[in-house]
Order: C-alpha cells, then sequence, then structure tokens
C-alpha cells in the first residue's frame, strides 16, 4: 500500500459486526468476561480500547513500525518513552527542542536522575563528544522550532549503533507523509499529534511508533503502567486527521512555496527560515531526508516592533501558538513560545526580537500573500 492508500485504508478501518465504515467510538471503560479470565481482547481501557487501538495501528503501519501507542498529548508520549530509561541513564538531546522537551528534562525527570545534554545535533562531531558511558539514547527533532534546523537522521543511527544508543526522533514538524525516521534506522518516532497528524486545532493528542516487537512490549508496559493514555473520541478525530493528512501536507506546501517567495521579494524581510531554501543550511540533508519541505517558515523582519505591528494588523494569520492545522497561524517567538529562554541565550540561537514564525494553513494563498503584505505595510 502506499502513503495516500495507507492513510484511508491502513490499520483499522472499519466494525467487523455492523460494517460500520467509521470506527465507532467505543466510549467504555471495562468489558464482559465470557468466564474468569477469559475475555476478547479487551479488558480495562487504560490496557486497551478498540478505537485507540485502531489509531495506534494505523500510526505503526504510517510510520513503518512495529506497534503505535496512543497518548493523551505529546509530553505524555515523550514522558512514556523517556520511562524506558533508569535513574543515571544519560540522553543526549537536540539542544533547540520543543520547549516542553526542554522543561521536562530540567524541571522534572532531573528529579530522578534521568541526565541529559542539550547538543545542536546538526554537527555529528558535537554529537559523538557529547556521548558518555551512561549514554542510552539521542533524542533528535527535526526540523526544529522556530529555525528549521535539520539533523541527519541516517548520520545519527551510525553514531548510535557504535555506540549501542536508542535513536528517539520527534517526527511532529515533518509528520509521516514526508519523513520516515524508522525507515532511515531510528527506534522511536513520536508526534505531537495535536498538530499535522490531528489538523484542525481540536485535540491535544501524542502518537509513537516503535521498530522492534521488544520496544513494543516495554512501551505497552508503561503506557498501561503510567496511565497517559488518550480517550476514544480524541484517538477517533486522530484518525478523521489522518484520512486528509496528505491532501492537507500537500496544499500546505504548494502555499508555503507561494509565501516563501511573496517574503523573498519584501525588501523587509532580512533572512527567510525554509528547508526548502538552497541557502537554508540544512537544505542538501533535507532533500534527501523528506519528501516535502513542510508548512513552517519563519523570518526576520528587523526590529521587534516591527513584527508585533505585523502581528496586530493580519487578518487571516491567527496570532496564536501551535502549529500544523488548517488555518494559518502567526506568532512571534521572542514573546511567546520562546520567553522563557533568556535573551542572551535566544540571540545565540538566533531567535531574534524580529522573528516571526507562520504556520501556513490551507487558505488561497493569494488572501494570505495580500494579508502579510498589508501587515507589512
Ligand atoms: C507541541 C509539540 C510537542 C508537545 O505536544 P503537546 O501535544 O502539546 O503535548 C512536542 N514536540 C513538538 C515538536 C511540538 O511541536
Amino acid at each position: 500500500m502506499r502513503k495516500k492508500t495507507k492513510m484511508i485504508h491502513g490499520g483499522i478501518t472499519s466494525d467487523e459486526r455492523t460494517g460500520a465504515v467509521s470506527v465507532p467510538i467505543y466510549q467504555v471503560s471495562t468489558y464482559k468476561q465470557d468466564s474468569v479470565g477469559k475475555h476478547r481482547g479487551f479488558e480495562y481501557s487504560r490496557t486497551g480500547n478498540p478505537t485507540r487501538h485502531a489509531l495506534e495501528t494505523v500510526i505503526a503501519e504510517l510510520e513503518n513500525g512495529e506497534a503505535g501507542f496512543a497518548f493523551g498529548s505529546g509530553m505524555a508520549a515523550i514522558t512514556s518513552v523517556m520511562m524506558l530509561f533508569n535513574a543515571d541513564d544519560h540522553i543526549v538531546m537536540t539542544d533547540d527542542v520543543y520547549g516542553g522537551s526542554y522543561r521536562l528534562m530540567t524541571k522534572v525527570l532531573n528529579r530522578f536522575n534521568l541526565d541529559h545534554s542539550f547538543v545542536d545535533t546538526s554537527v555529528p562531531e558535537k554529537v559523538e563528544a557529547a556521548i558518555k558511558p551512561n549514554t542510552k539514547a539521542l533524542f533528535l527533532e527535526t526540523p526544529t522550532n522556530p529555525l528549521l534546523k535539520i539533523t541527519d537522521i541516517q548520520k545519527m543511527v551510525e553514531i548510535a549503533k557504535k555506540h549501542s544508543l536508542l535513536v528517539i526522533v520527534d517526527n511532529t514538524f515533518a509528520t509521516p507523509y514526508w519523513q520516515l525516521p524508522l525507515d532511515l534506522g531510528a527506534d522511536i518516532v513520536l508526534h505531537s499529534a495535536t498538530k499535522y497528524i490531528g489538523g484542525h486545532s481540536d485535540v491535544v493528542a501524542g502518537l509513537v511508533a516503535v521498530n522492534s516487537t521488544d520496544l513494543a512490549e516495554e512501551l505497552h508496559f508503561i503506557q498501561n503502567s503510567a496511565g497517559g493514555v488518550l480517550g476514544p473520541q480524541d484517538a477517533w478525530l486522530l484518525m478523521r486527521g489522518i484520512k486528509t493528512l496528505a491532501l492537507r501536507m500537500e496544499a500546505i506546501e504548494k502555499n508555503t512555496q507561494k509565501i516563501v517567495e511573496f517574503l523573498q521579494s519584501h525588501e523587509q524581510v532580512s533572512t527567510i527560515y525554509y528547508p526548502g531554501l538552497p541557502e537554508h543550511p540544512g537544505h542538501d540533508i533535507a532533500k534527501r531526508q523528506v519528501s516535502g519541505f513542510g508548512g513552517m517558515i519563519s523570518f526576520d523582519i528587523g526590529s521587534g516592533e516591527r513584527a508585533e505591528k505585523v502581528l496586530e494588523n493580519v487578518n487571516y494569520f491567527t496570532l496564536a501558538e501551535s502549529l500544523g492545522a488548517v488555518e494559518s497561524l502567526i506568532s512571534l517567538p521572542a514573546k511567546m513560545t520562546h520567553a522563557s529562554i533568556p535573551r542572551e541565550r535566544r540571540m545565540e540561537l538566533g531567535i531574534t526580537d524580529g522573528l516571526i514564525r507562520l504556520s501556513i494553513g490551507i487558505e488561497d494563498s493569494d488572501d494570505l500573500i495580500e494579508d502579510l503584505k498589508q501587515a507589512m505595510e
């Protein structure tokens, strides 16, 4: 089955008993046993729920994995994956990971002595240098937010193999439509399904897929023990989102390319961060690694003042955090998603006061361009 077909026919797509073409929402906590200890595959919905199971099957298929898991949020998914490790283990992590992942490592999991180093994983030598005797995994995010830095997953897998490390990839930005980390040798791929997979700004969820039955068994044990599962209604919404993921990603990318062209022609815009541009530092790797450059653009408009004016004057771009929805979103990382990072550190990373981040939706690109144009004037 090819990708687009998998999104429609992958996983469990209908109800065997009734023939319903959409998987029913099994709003249920417990299941009648035919005799003591003899159940029909489901006993309690933390352990397994048919609607969640259908979603878990389709994400495993989309990512070419052995098994899939659905959690109550992207952070619940990441937390559960981190529970595969023990106290005094060490994780090497992309330095500009999602702020929530940074907070989880530095403010929560540090209490359990799970050690970490933040490294620019777009530079393999730095990753190699950060590996310690107790290092157990590389946690990569590619592309990153908001500068869309690219890490070479295959290169990371090579390094990991030498040191027997797991490779974990946060695939939220690229989605399984554009990037398949397990095919490149990664062990675990995860998503904030709140973003592109859900795609309609109406559900918070996390998904994981793993490449081996051993990891699948361990992660199911953790999912059932720690209990951060996704409810059946939200699982159903994600399956509905997945049906149009291919169409949305293609429409989003077409729009994004047109908006990048417009930004290139605008005299107020100094730097544009988009992996599809030949001058982007990760462009060559991205060309090999992904089948599409996605729908996120960041650009520098010179000053924080100017940036705030643009954000206040747009009509079709919604001023909001988050990304990956059908509606276009606009944000100012320095004052929103990255406000907790000290200014000096932000500047080092390239997150200037005038950096605007766009998450492009599926509106008519001419409207989006006209809107940006008038807001910039
Ligand atoms: C949003 C996001 C997360 C966290 O997911 P939630 O669903 O908000 O918990 C993790 N990683 C990336 C890259 C994200 O964008």
